[in-house]
């Protein structure tokens, strides 16, 4: 009798969990699409060009269209389109298509990421050796997919988010702000509550002080403990989807970085629901298709989805 009720409970929360994971893949292009135009700026010059920068509009330092998306996204798609293919956890798979998203002549490419992915392409290196420069925040702004495709597997997360982020980047804090992300994803997606979401940065914080985000002081550098400290702080001083992301673009430094993982983390604390209409409706279209099926697809692949969805 109990058994069964559970079942009836579970299957109640498969559609909020496919809810979120889509709306955490849609906030991470929303994030990165809508910061793109601050990249780079200081508060100060945003607020003089746009009073507050609230509307998906392109430009930027790199141009872009209104509704496309940087580096961020598309090395995300990347790394979850060979999951797809592979229906598998393939290390050489993701590399393959940093490769050959490299060779497609990006808007954008952090330098960390081309060194790693040159690194495969010269001597087919999949693990970049251990660098002090390597605490940025490029092996972060990709953890989308991998969050997704280990959704209920807590030590498979711990494994991949490693695996993927040592592709490029090889640093303990860029290897702690990967785990921290992807299981605030992760219970957001299972619909934690504000409080569970702090005790886990309050885990990181433990292990490591300096993510320390009380008396924030609006540093939003692509260095992984600034990019975390300003998504911390909007998130949990804000309570919507779109102020959070509007205080975390507003910040400028890496805004387009800093807003595609907000996005993620309050996409799925916040669910489809929350994400302005507006900003669904700028997001490129090609784009904004990929990211919907990748979430659900992923999700039916994960520990958690295999044993529950078709
Ligand atoms: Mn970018
Ligand atoms: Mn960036």
């Amino acid at each position: 009798m109990g058994n069964s009720e559970s079942l009836k409970n579970e299957a109640k929360s498969q559609p909020h969990v496919l809810n979120r994971a889509r709306a955490a893949y849609l906030g991470l292009a929303i994030g990165d699409a809508l910061g793109a135009t601050t990249e780079f700026m200081t508060p100060g010059e945003i607020k003089v060009a746009y009073k507050v920068h609230r509307k998906i509009i392109g430009g930027g330092w790199l141009y872009l269209k209104p509704g496309q998306v940087t580096d961020d996204t598309e090395m995300s798609l990347a790394l979850g389109r060979a999951l797809l293919a592979s229906e598998a956890w393939d290390r050489k798979g993701i590399a393959d298509n940093f490769l050959a998203w490299m060779r497609s002549q990006p808007v954008d490419i952090g330098a960390t990421c081309r060194r790693g992915i040159r690194d495969y392409m010269f001597k087919g290196q999949l693990e970049t050796p251990y660098n002090d420069w390597d605490a940025g925040n490029g092996a972060a702004m990709r953890m989308m997919p991998v969050a997704l495709f280990t959704l209920g597997h807590d030590e498979l997360l711990s494994r991949y988010a490693k695996e993927q982020a040592h592709l490029t980047h090889n640093h303990v804090l860029s290897d702690a702000a990967c785990l921290v992300i992807g299981r605030m994803v992760h219970r957001s997606i299972f619909g934690c509550n504000r409080f569970e979401l702090h005790e886990l940065t309050r885990e990181l914080v433990a292990e490591y002080h300096t993510f320390r985000f009380n008396n924030y002081r609006g540093n939003a550098s692509s260095y992984v403990v600034d990019t975390l400290q300003t998504v911390f702080h909007y998130l949990f001083t804000t309570g919507s989807f779109e102020e959070c992301l509007i205080g975390v673009v507003n910040q400028g430094g890496d805004a387009d970085t800093t807003g595609a993982i907000a996005g993620m983390i309050a996409g799925a604390f916040y669910g489809l629901e929350e994400i302005p209409a507006r900003w669904l409706k700028k997001l490129n279209r090609e784009v904004r298709e990929e990211v919907e099926a990748q979430a659900s697809r992923l999700v039916k692949l994960s520990p958690w989805g295999c044993s529950r969805l078709e």
